[in-house]
């Protein structure tokens, strides 16, 4: 176990390593954060910012001596970087997890040889395989690169068998998986941790609304049968036990015709997890904190319904919003991150909702979304 007073350190400098830091140092850690970006949100909350890129194998030995376990923000960081850390201190999630979250074709594959149910898609790596794999999958469907891709970037629809070699060309000629485009009656996510001991407390299930490919709203508990939530909640678990993974891991679902199916896996706190920040007994990012350390896990329970609003830079076109407006509402909570630029579609914050009435959590936040947009200011 790795007690408070150590220090801990998280690989990537935006605001899930930012808020991985916050609750680090509430349990009394301290924290390093290795960036390149020197205004990164993580780099200002962190006790140590190592302004360097993640390939900077003197950097990566200087945050592995500084620090007793080092985690990550987000999936695609080298390979490399992680094992080079490993030689220092302890790394959670393990490289070979990590391999396979940050490459969609390793993803479906292992998905796939587990019998855990995801959309019909084949993988695509060249051009002469392009009329076979839409021949196969049919249309719609979306053409998504293997690697590098979030928030919707690195895809293309694609509706028309002859389309797509347009849509390859587009993303690059690079690795890709075709998917059938679904008619999705719902979407949602399960965030969950595991222990050394491969104990595993999943959150409440939440219902998420993307808007562009970018997830908008986020709703827990889901307003799902019972039955379905028990499903989502056993395969994400399955998920995190095939792959042997230590952490705080997301698992995002569609929901088609009553089936649920899985899109992605995140091996670490996901967008849709932050309504956990103010809504869960431990928020998401303190049961990563804890994961990493051998801690006991936290209790996982809601203790209250609640929706999380994703707050993107778009809202900063007329200049900062009106932010207290917001703050009159006492169900309201705001997070900002710190972001020193506001562009659109960029995450710049989030504010969650709280109400016992799950519905009437939903007014309030169209009632604040509302106004944060009026341009009367
Ligand atoms: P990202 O890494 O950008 O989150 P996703 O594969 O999760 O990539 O896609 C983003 C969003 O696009 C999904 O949450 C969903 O709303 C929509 N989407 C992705 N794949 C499909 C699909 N096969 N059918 C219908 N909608 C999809
Ligand atoms: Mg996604």
């Amino acid at each position: 176990m790795i007690l408070p007073g150590a220090t801990i350190g998280v690989l990537g400098g935006g605001q899930l390593g930012r808020m991985f830091c916050e609750a680090a140092r509430t349990l009394g850690y301290r924290t390093v954060v290795l960036d390149p970006d020197p205004r990164s949100p993580a780099g200002h909350v962190a006790d140590v910012h190592i302004e360097a890129d993640y390939i900077d194998q003197k950097a990566l030995q200087e945050m592995g001596e500084r620090c007793a376990a080092v985690t990550v923000e987000f999936e695609n960081v080298p390979a490399d970087a992680m094992s080079h850390l490993d030689r220092f201190c302890r790394v959670r999630p393990s490289p070979d997890a990590l391999q396979i979250c940050r490459d969609r074709i390793r993803e479906k594959n292992f998905l796939r040889d587990h019998d855990l149910p995801t959309a019909p898609f084949v993988t695509v790596v060249s051009r002469e395989q392009l009329e076979e794999a839409v021949d196969t999958i049919g249309v719609p469907a979306l053409l998504k690169t293997a690697t590098g891709g979030y928030d919707g970037k690195g895809q293309q629809l694609v509706t028309e068998p002859t389309q797509i070699g347009i849509a390859f060309a587009e993303l690059g000629q690079v690795p890709c998986v075709l998917e059938r485009y679904l008619d999705l009656s719902q979407e949602l996510s399960v965030v969950l941790a595991r222990s050394e001991e491969g104990v595993v407390h999943c959150y409440p299930t939440a219902e998420n609304r993307h808007k562009g490919g970018i997830l908008d709203t986020s709703i827990a508990p889901a307003r799902v049968p019972e039955e379905l939530n028990r499903q989502a909640a056993e395969l994400a678990t399955l998920v995190a036990n095939h792959l042997r993974f230590i952490g705080v891991l997301a698992v995002e679902f569609f929901l088609v015709e009553g089936r649920l199916m899985i899109n992605e896996i995140a091996p670490r706190p996901h967008n849709s997890g932050h309504y956990t920040l103010n809504a869960t007994v431990t928020s998401q990012f303190e049961q990563q904190v804890r994961m990493l350390c051998g801690l006991p896990a936290g209790e996982t329970a809601l203790l209250s319904p609640v929706v999380m609003n994703n707050l993107l830079g778009d809202l900063w076109d007329a200049g900062p919003p009106p932010w207290e407006k917001l703050l009159r509402y006492p169900e309201a909570r705001l997070h900002l991150y710190g972001k020193h630029e506001a562009r659109p579609g960029r995450k710049m914050g989030h504010f969650n909702v709280l109400h016992p009435d799950v519905e009437r959590a939903l007014c309030i936040s169209r009632e604040i979304k509302r106004k944060l947009n009026e341009t009367q200011r």
